[in-house]
């Protein structure tokens, strides 16, 4: 597989890659779908190197690139593709920025706790989230076409108001963003979260049919669908404590925690 010192590459099949950044504290991934006619790159990592290293080692097939959200750590290397794609809720914050973020916030994140060597080009005191015009917007149940391969998506609100869940339909792969992972909580405890919407979202990721993995934004790479009864349960237990409410703190489950 290949080689390079900032991003790690892992196959998941054949047409499918994650491309992550270990190094980094928040251990992101994000991903390389490839189809007959096209590619998908579900997100495109810290912005701390240059993803499209990786990617055109990969494909030569045309890449749209599909944002779970705009959260600085998933949009670092939008600026180095023509094809971007938002859900319809977070068009704004793509071409604008988040209201409200302290840029220095940011700076001190994405900055911090990094095990390995950064490239030369990485500079945290000038480190500017991307802003632009998207290709085009995504909405519930979308399908994106790659040629015999088809994402569907799912908005799933909650931990941003655009967030989006993607569903490869051929391989059961379901990506589900900052929406669900493991061993560190998932955030909604925030002005621009929604503890009610969230609770909304794993419920809503629970009723799609033949899931045969699950692959979240951060820490562990792939879980698998058992998960869900955890999911299952956790939805029940925060709807019927009256939890899903911002200040009740994080609510730790088998496999994962959400913080309120
Ligand atoms: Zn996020
Ligand atoms: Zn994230």
């Amino acid at each position: 597989m290949l080689n390079d010192p900032w991003f790690t590459v892992r196959e998941i099949d054949n047409k499918t890659y994650a491309i992550s950044e270990l190094g980094h504290w928040e251990r992101v991934h994000s991903f390389l779908l490839i189809g007959d006619t096209k590619a998908a790159l579900i997100d495109t990592g810290l912005g701390i190197d240059n993803m499209k290293r990786i990617t055109d080692q990969l494909t030569n097939l045309p890449i749209n690139v599909i944002t779970t959200h705009v959260h600085a750590d998933h949009i670092g290397s939008h600026g180095e593709y023509d094809r971007l794609f938002v859900h319809e809720a977070e068009r704004d914050w793509l071409v604008h920025g988040i209201v409200g973020l302290p840029l220095e916030q940011m700076r001190q994140n994405i900055a911090r706790d990094i095990t390995i060597p950064v490239p030369e080009s990485f500079d945290p005191s000038t480190y500017k989230p991307f802003q632009g015009e998207p290709t085009g917007l995504l909405k519930d149940g979308d399908r994106v076409e790659l040629g015999n391969r088809t994402l569907v998506i799912y908005h799933t609100p909650g931990h941003s108001p655009g967030h989006i869940a993607i569903f490869d339909e051929e391989k059961g792969y379901l990506f589900t963003g900052d929406l669900l992972y493991d061993e560190t909580p998932i955030y909604a405890f925030y002005p621009t979260t929604n503890p009610v919407d969230l609770v909304n979202s794993l419920e809503k990721i629970n009723k799609i049919p033949h899931i045969s993995m699950i692959y979240g934004s951060h820490n562990t790479l792939g879980l698998t669908p058992e998960i869900l009864d955890e999911v299952k349960y956790a939805v029940e237990y925060l709807r019927k404590n009256g939890f899903a409410r911002f200040g009740t703190g994080v609510h730790y489950f088998k496999g994962f925690s959400v913080q309120f």
